[in-house]
């Protein structure tokens, strides 16, 4: 049983009521609340830590700094959205059929990555 400190229990806490996605600074404003003398340095250093652990997995979009998922999301395939005003990233649901037909013939897929851009619920309102 490793040590758990205050800090990485409102860190985890603030994964599993986020239930996405989140940004070093996102966990940063949610893990305050139950220690508020958190800091960034903090937060980067857990969740380093964190992913030596494998406890979460790093998500990462093209020109953009990581976020971090559950290892347990991460298992499961799935896809991003990301959010273009307040720059959430939130888990998708499934996925599409049919990307072999868009390769060139000859080809073999072995793999594929899906982010969809646009306008959560609460930005587009
Ligand atoms: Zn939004
Ligand atoms: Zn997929």
């Amino acid at each position: 049983m490793q040590r758990q400190t205050p800090q990485r229990k409102a860190i985890e806490a603030a994964f599993h009521s986020a239930a996405r996605p989140l940004s070093p600074q996102e966990i940063l404003d949610a893990a305050r609340k139950d220690v508020p003398a958190l800091n960034l340095a903090t937060v980067y250093r857990t969740l380093k830590r964190m992913v030596d652990d494998r406890e979460i997995h790093p998500v990462e979009l093209p020109g953009e700094a990581a976020r971090y998922e559950l290892q347990s999301a991460a298992e499961y395939h799935h896809h991003h959205f990301r959010c273009g005003k307040c720059r959430a990233v939130f888990d998708l649901k499934g996925c599409v059929n049919g990307l072999k037909k868009l390769l060139p013939s000859g080809f073999r897929m072995t793999g594929h990555d899906i982010i969809l851009y646009g306008l959560c619920k609460t930005c587009r309102t």
